[in-house]
């Protein structure tokens, strides 16, 4: 008997026909409401759970925010010690609450990529489990819940909206349309403009790695997709899309005024496509989205942006 997973079966709520420009009615999975904050401790709680079952002491995990409080959460909840290593970017308002949630936080390199290989090296030295934001199999079988769930309510869906970082969250809804017999529902992948590793990919026909990310949405600030990721494509219907910052932070206020709940524009994403990508939807009647929620975002930090960008 598997233990009990760490995340919540979270609510699934329908829009109006009038709720967006697409003139669809939506299904948004409100995965903002999970603990952590994000869909993140879907996958990231499965993980440390098979490390811990497995004699792990210790747990390591390299993350700009979200992963780290997903590990945090879980490390909490599984009686140990967690450790996540932040690049110099991530907001002091992210490492207190990554904090007060109980791991330590340690501040290592400019990017992610020097982060991530101190947390891979820290585990290493100290024999504790190490654990990657958006890169394991086991991270996607988790994320994978959230269909599960979907399906388990009834809900009929033709399409799935989700937003990619290094696509952790896109490799868990197709394996979790795969084992409920939905290999054929395509994926709307969807990045903002100066974060769109997965699209410059696609358009190069390589994986492709991003000079520098610009965007404000940090949780999609992968320089390069996994591997698996990129090859998903030529085995799932998967649609690339982009929307501006702009678009991303405009759909995060509607979204605040709607249903009263703060997403990081990382989620404004997502939500944005109904809108700035209506004529892409008229193909299907039911959207489901993914509303990845995460915690990089406060009143203050929407109005700033809302005052640079709007
Ligand atoms: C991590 C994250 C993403 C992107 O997920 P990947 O698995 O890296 O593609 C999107 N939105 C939020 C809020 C996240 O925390």
């Amino acid at each position: 008997m598997p233990a009990l997973p760490l995340h919540l079966d979270t609510p699934l709520f329908r829009t109006s026909e009038a709720y967006s420009k697409s003139g669809r009615p939506l299904w948004l999975k409100l995965d903002a409401l999970q603990p952590s904050g994000s869909f993140k401790l879907r996958g990231v709680g499965r993980l440390c759970q098979h490390e811990v079952e497995n004699g792990a002491g210790e747990i390591f995990c390299a993350s700009g925010g979200n992963a780290g409080i997903a590990a945090a959460y879980a490390g909490r909840a599984l009686g140990v010690p967690v450790t996540i290593v932040v690049p110099e970017t991530t907001s002091v308002e992210v490492r207190l609450l990554i904090e007060a949630t109980g791991a330590a936080v340690l501040v290592h390199g400019a990017v992610f990529d020097a982060a991530n290989a101190h947390a891979i090296a820290l585990a290493e030295a100290r024999k504790a489990a190490y654990v990657h934001p958006f890169d394991h199999p086991l991270l996607w079988e988790g994320h994978g819940t959230l269909i599960d769930e979907v399906v388990a309510k009834g809900a009929e869906f033709d399409c799935v909206i989700a937003s990619v970082g290094g696509g952790g969250l896109m490799a868990g809804i197709v394996e979790g349309l795969r084992r409920n017999g939905l290999s054929h529902v395509p994926v709307i992948a969807v990045e903002t403009e100066g974060a769109a590793s997965l699209n410059a990919s696609v358009m190069a026909g390589e994986r492709v790695t991003l000079p520098a990310i610009t965007s404000i949405a940090n949780s999609l600030g992968a320089r390069q997709v996994a591997q698996h990721v990129f090859e998903l494509p030529s085995s799932h219907p998967i649609e690339s899309v982009t929307v501006s910052d702009a678009d991303a932070v405009a759909a995060c206020l509607k979204f605040a005024d709607a249903y009263r709940i703060l997403v990081e524009p990382a989620c404004g994403a997502v939500l944005a496509v109904a809108d700035v990508h209506a004529g892409l939807l008229s193909r299907f009647q039911n959207p489901l989205i993914e509303v990845c929620g995460g915690i990089g975002v406060s009143l203050a930090k929407l109005r700033a942006w809302q005052e640079t960008l709007l």
